[in-house]
């Protein structure tokens, strides 16, 4: 019985250490990311730092897969992507260590209906929903913006997926209800759409989510082409 009571409590001890690993790698990834956003840490030392978190993350994080993704408007499809056939993706130039100062459109721009910018849903006059698209981690998010703030990505979320070693981001959000370290699981609402950063806000710009994919490639974030996989997910 001595010997059960203390493996349960090895067991525990594990479960809970393993979380707050979790939670104090993803607090410092956070504040990494908004010292490379705002231009404030040396490019060579952000890459060390980076990638010495994200193995760090990678070897704590449960690796639970699923199959294909969730689109990450709820009531919405793919038909919603900017552009023809995707061709609002750009990534030629892009680099992640050049922040907020980043050229080309890693992304896609995932149109609502909202006529008036009022960030409801001209249809159904509530906010639309951000999901994440598959389990993961949050590992940076702002729940923080000020319109004559100069930082484009607004109220942002960045996910770890642990079983496909990819990113997701998540940009312009009016609300955000995640933090670093949060475990998330597909299809769970991590945000309302909405108009903040610095050209969400302009009026000229139709209210959207910018959702970008990444590989990592040796430890850091390099974008890719998500169409076909945002074609493919399941509508929810
Ligand atoms: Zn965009």
């Amino acid at each position: 019985m001595k010997k059960i009571i203390l493996l349960l409590s090895i067991l525990c001890i594990t479960v809970v250490s393993n979380a707050q690993d979790i939670k104090t790698i993803c607090n410092t990834i956070n504040n990494l990311n908004t010292a490379i956003l705002n231009g404030s840490i040396k490019r060579r030392d952000a890459a060390n730092q980076f990638k010495t978190l994200i193995k760090q993350l990678k070897k704590a994080a449960d690796k639970s897969q699923s199959s294909g993704w969730v689109f990450p408007l709820k009531g919405y499809k793919s038909n919603a992507i900017g552009g023809t056939n995707g061709n609002g993706y750009s990534d030629k130039g892009y680099n992640f260590l050049d922040g907020n100062k980043h050229t080309a459109h890693p992304a896609h721009d995932i149109f609502i209906n909202d006529h008036n910018q009022d960030c409801l849903d001209d249809r159904t006059h509530q906010p639309v929903d951000v999901l994440v698209v598959d389990n993961g981690i949050v590992i940076a998010c702002t729940n923080e913006w000020d319109p004559v703030s100069s930082l484009r990505g607004g109220k942002f979320i960045w996910v770890y997926h642990p079983a496909q070693n990819i990113f997701t981001y998540y940009a312009h959000n009016q609300a955000i209800f995640v933090k670093p370290g949060d475990e998330v699981k597909q299809g769970q609402k991590i945000a309302e759409v909405g108009r903040t950063g610095y050209n969400a806000y302009k009026k000229r710009s139709p209210t959207h989510l910018h959702f970008s994919a990444f590989r990592l490639v040796d430890d850091m974030p390099v974008p890719y082409n998500s169409y076909l996989q945002l074609k493919k997910a399941k509508n929810i």
